[in-house]
């Protein structure tokens, strides 16, 4: 569903991506695995288009969306969960939700009922300030508001940032049950334990070149993409 083709992105002279390449399925959650520094993030703001393509393309679809605004990407089905969650502290939990929903209108009541059907929790506190929930349940209400927008693909930037494994196990869940609804997941993370959990194909970006590709159980099993990727050795 979504095609990334020989994409190159950076910041003033420093080029991040370099010609990356891959593909995401709607049935293959995919997780596209990192060390820091690798350029996820940016790859996350180049599809989002909160930065320009330098050169190549990104094909929604069959849509090529590579020049759109961001505004009119979240319109055509793409929505980020960005690095850090960026919830508005000081708006409630409603109130955000409701921002997730922008491009399309004032939110109808089917559309919140949604989201509360899957968050009973964001539910139960709707109309307390965002700042006041815990950082994993912060982190369900920046993937609710992604989903008011009624995306086709999810785009998660790390996720598991700062959660405890109780939160991280959580997330997981709710993303395999996103995933289920035939929503396509595009998952950028360093947690192996999340991937593993949510992804069934892999790519691995090492300094802005994707340097592996392919089925999730293989790539992630053995433990050399942890080692030779992550810098876990
Ligand atoms: P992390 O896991 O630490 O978030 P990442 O894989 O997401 O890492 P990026 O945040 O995409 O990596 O950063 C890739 C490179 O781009 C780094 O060298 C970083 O210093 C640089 N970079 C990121 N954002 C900017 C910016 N706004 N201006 C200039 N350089 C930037």
């Amino acid at each position: 569903m979504l095609r990334i083709d020989g994409l190159s992105a950076g910041y003033g002279r420093l080029e991040v991506l370099h010609a990356v390449s891959f593909t995401v399925e709607r049935d293959l959650p995919t997780v596209m695995l990192g060390a820091n520094g690798a350029g996820k993030t940016t790859l996350c703001r180049v599809i989002s288009g909160l930065i320009p393509a330098r050169a190549g393309g990104i094909v929604l679809d069959g849509a090529d969306i590579t020049r759109l605004s961001p505004a009119e990407r979240v319109r055509a089905g793409i929505a980020l969960v960005p690095e850090g969650r960026q919830v508005f502290p000081d708006m409630t939990v409603r109130e955000n939700l409701r921002l997730g929903a922008y491009v399309h209108g004032e939110p109808g009541r089917t559309g919140f009922d949604a989201v509360f059907a899957m968050f009973p929790i964001l539910a139960q506190r709707q109309n307390q300030r965002a700042g006041l929930l815990s950082g994993g349940e912060q982190q369900m209400l920046a993937l609710a508001r992604a989903l008011m927008s009624r995306p086709r693909l999810l785009l998660l930037d790390e996720p598991s940032q700062g959660l405890a494994p109780k939160a991280v196990a959580l997330i997981a869940e709710t993303v395999n049950r996103i995933a289920a609804t035939g929503v396509g997941v595009l998952l950028v993370e360093q947690n192996l334990i999340l991937a593993q959990a949510i992804a069934r194909h892999a790519v691995v970006l090492e300094t802005g070149t994707c340097v592996a590709d392919g089925p999730a159980g293989d790539l992630l099993a053995g433990g050399a993409v942890a080692d030779s990727y992550l810098g876990k050795t």
